[in-house]
């Protein structure tokens, strides 16, 4: 379900555990869009590490992402994408927990590790394996 609201409703939640001030775009835009499903995934996953997971990045207008250097078709701007990290687990750490719980490809079908956050998304035409993957890591 794509979620549309405003900005300023900070402390409305949206999952059990995510508000609206931890998703919107940076920039101080009124409005935001995202897919619950990106967060639910999240939800399942802060189910099994039993720790709180810090959002980055969640929805990002045309204007931000081309800023802070995004792709042209980021998942980010139609609030299919979340950037985040957990403190004090490494984003391998982070990986593997998804990989062994079989979250790769089902719940989430973009992933990307960066040195400080991972990036998931749920687009929706994922390729023929089911999900792209990449390491940017350096
Ligand atoms: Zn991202």
């Amino acid at each position: 379900m794509i979620y549309k609201g405003q900005s300023k409703y900070k402390d409305k939640p949206i999952t059990e555990h995510f508000r609206v001030g931890e998703i919107v775009c940076h920039d101080g835009s009124s409005e935001y869009i995202i897919n619950s499903k990106a967060l639910e995934g999240l939800e399942k996953l802060r189910e099994i590490i039993k720790k709180p997971i810090i959002i980055n990045s969640g929805y990002r207008t045309v204007s931000y992402n081309k800023r802070c250097g995004g792709s042209p078709k980021s998942q980010h701007l139609v609030g299919n994408a979340i950037d985040f990290h957990v403190k004090g687990m490494s984003t391998e750490d982070i990986y593997h927990i998804m990989k062994t719980h079989n979250m790769i490809g089902k719940e989430f079908k973009g992933i990307g590790l960066y040195n400080t956050f991972v990036h998931v998304d749920v687009r929706p035409n994922p390729n023929r394996r089911g999900y792209s993957f990449w390491d940017m890591r350096k």
